[in-house]
Formats: C-alpha cells, sequence, structure tokens
C-alpha cells in the first residue's frame, strides 16, 4: 500500500473542537449559543441515526438543538409551515431538514422555504447560486468536507490542480466542482453519459467519486500520487454472510496502491458533513446577526 489514509474522523474531530471554541467565544463576548432545529420526517432507519449523530454533536459542541420529528403522512402543506414558522423564529439560527423525504413530499419546495440565512445544509437555490457566484454564503456540507480534505492532503494550496469529479447531483457533484473552481483548480464534471471515463480520472491530481456506485473506480483510473477522495456510501452483501457493509464508489483495496492519499469509507467523507454542519451553524449566527 503506497497511500496515505486521510482520516475523516480526526478531522471532523479537528474541526469540531474549533467550533466548539467558536462558540464558547459566542457565549462569553455576545451571550448566545446558536441553535440548530434539526427536522425529521418520518423513520428511515438511516435518517434516524444520521439526525442522532447530528444532534449529539451539535450538545457536544454547545450549539442548542431543537428535534423536530414529523410523521411520515405528514401533509406537505403542514410541513411547509413548520419550515415557515422555524424560518420566521428569531431564535433559530439554522434549519436542516434531512433528506430524503418520505415519497409523496417536495423536498425542493421545502428546502426553498429554509430562510437562506439559516440554510446550514447550503442546498437552496439562494446558497448554491452564491457559491456558483463565488459570493459569501453557506456551502453545502459533504462538498465543503470533500475539499477540507483535500487540503489536508495537499496542503491548503490547491491552485492550478486537475480535478475531475465523477457525478453531477445537485446534493454533491456540482457543489464540489464550485468550490474546487474557486480555490482555483482545473475542473473536469463526469457523469453517466462521459466518455473515456477511466481516462479522463487517469488525468485527476484530486479525483473526486460521488456516483453511488459500489467499488466502480479502479486502480488504472487513477493516476499515480493521486488525492483521492470518496464520497460513495453504498451498502452490500459480505460473501457467505446475511450481513451486509459499507462501501466506497472506489475499489478501495486496488486503489491504495497506486494513490498518494485516499479517503476510506466509512470514516473518510462522512464524519466530515455533519462536522461541517456544526461549523456553518455557527457561520449562520455569526452572519445573521453581521458579527
Ligand atoms: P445521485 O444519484 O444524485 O448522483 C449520482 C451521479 O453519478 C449522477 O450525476 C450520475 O450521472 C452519476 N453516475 C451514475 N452512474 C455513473 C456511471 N456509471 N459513470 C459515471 N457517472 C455515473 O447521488 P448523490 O450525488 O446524491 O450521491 C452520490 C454518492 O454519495 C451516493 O453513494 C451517496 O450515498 C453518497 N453521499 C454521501 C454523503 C456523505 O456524507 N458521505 C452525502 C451525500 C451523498 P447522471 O447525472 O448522468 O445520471
Amino acid at each position: 500500500m503506497n497511500a496515505q489514509i486521510i482520516d475523516g474522523k480526526h478531522q471532523a474531530s479537528l474541526l469540531n473542537q474549533k467550533t466548539k471554541t467558536d462558540v464558547e467565544i459566542l457565549v462569553a463576548k455576545h451571550g448566545f449559543a446558536p441553535s440548530l432545529a434539526v427536522v425529521l420526517v418520518g423513520h428511515d432507519p438511516a435518517s434516524e441515526v444520521y439526525v442522532r449523530n447530528k444532534v449529539r454533536t451539535a450538545k457536544e459542541i454547545g450549539i442548542n438543538s431543537l428535534e423536530y420529528l414529523l410523521p411520515a403522512d405528514i401533509a406537505q402543506t403542514e410541513l411547509e409551515a413548520k419550515i415557515t414558522e422555524l424560518s420566521q423564529n428569531p431564535q433559530i439560527d439554522g434549519i436542516l431538514v434531512q433528506l430524503p423525504l418520505p415519497e409523496g413530499l417536495n423536498a425542493e419546495k421545502v428546502i426553498e422555504l429554509i430562510d437562506p440565512q439559516k440554510d446550514v445544509d447550503g442546498l437552496s437555490e439562494i446558497s448554491i447560486g452564491k457559491l456558483a457566484l463565488g459570493k459569501l454564503g453557506l456551502r453545502a456540507c459533504t462538498p465543503l468536507g470533500v475539499v477540507i480534505l483535500a487540503k489536508t492532503a495537499l496542503g491548503n494550496n490547491l491552485s492550478g490542480k486537475n480535478v475531475v469529479v465523477i457525478g453531477r447531483s445537485n446534493l454533491v457533484g456540482k457543489p464540489v466542482a464550485f468550490l474546487f473552481l474557486q480555490e482555483n483548480c482545473t475542473v473536469t464534471i463526469a457523469h453517466s453519459k462521459t466518455e473515456n471515463l477511466p481516462q479522463i480520472c487517469k488525468t485527476a491530481d484530486i479525483l473526486v467519486a460521488a456516483v453511488g456506485q459500489p467499488n466502480m473506480v479502479k486502480a488504472d483510473w487513477v493516476k499515480a500520487g493521486a488525492c483521492v477522495i470518496d464520497v460513495g456510501i453504498n451498502r452490500v452483501a459480505i460473501e457467505n454472510s446475511p450481513k451486509t457493509k459499507l462501501v466506497g464508489d472506489v475499489d478501495f483495496e486496488e486503489a491504495k496502491d497506486i494513490a498518494g492519499f485516499i479517503t476510506p469509507v466509512p470514516g473518510g467523507v462522512g464524519p466530515m458533513t455533519i462536522a461541517c454542519l456544526m461549523a456553518n451553524t455557527v457561520m449562520a449566527a455569526k452572519l445573521r446577526r453581521n458579527i
């Protein structure tokens, strides 16, 4: 194995420590701790775990977290009324609606009702627009985590690096690409219609896989010494066992012998997503109050 493992858990804990200090300063100097509203609709098991982790991390950091557990059969209008109420509540600094919403609910409409100043998930049209225009704003959490991990490996100056992002979703691929562009990287966005994908990937100094296909990226797609960031979270069966395990979009066992740096799954991008949500909540609290 040549690659250095990028320890997402460790980086997340460093970021959380910094955010905790920021909260302590807000409390000492300005007399308040930021408040985060976490909205969970229904009982999707994975979403319940994510929400529990977010609420627990917020508590550890000193952020007030308010949980709103809503029934899966809630009407769209009722959910929208709840989000509008939270958006208008001056006590709340950040609103996170855990996705995906149960079938029948329109997530896009719900996200657009979040006050952009409280959009700590960074997924609203205004937040993505500000990102695309390079304006100050709240950045989507997973993409932000990806860039922080790349900087952990390669240093803060990513200028001129060739980045290939596989995936063009609004949630991950597109915002990741804009963030690297802002870092003065040369960015290629690949997707399911891209031709010669392995060859394109092999040009990357930083290769980001955000596809949702287990172990898709093989060793011969990776340039020697590249920094490989695996966003994928795929649950697959374990051979000869009733159990399952999580794997990424990158064939870790193969790619680790070629890459210079690589994120594991789990323990790579995942923990950074929550840490970035916490940092965003503090940022939202400051921006709203012009601190
Ligand atoms: P989407 O399904 O929304 O997007 C997948 C993207 O991959 C699409 O742009 C699609 O292309 C592209 N794609 C699919 N198949 C191929 C292929 N064979 N070759 C090239 N491109 C392909 O997924 P998300 O962006 O929401 O998530 C991607 C992965 O990241 C998932 O595994 C998800 O679980 C994980 N994830 C992890 C997070 C974390 O915190 N670690 C947070 C969010 C997501 P096209 O547009 O042409 O269809």
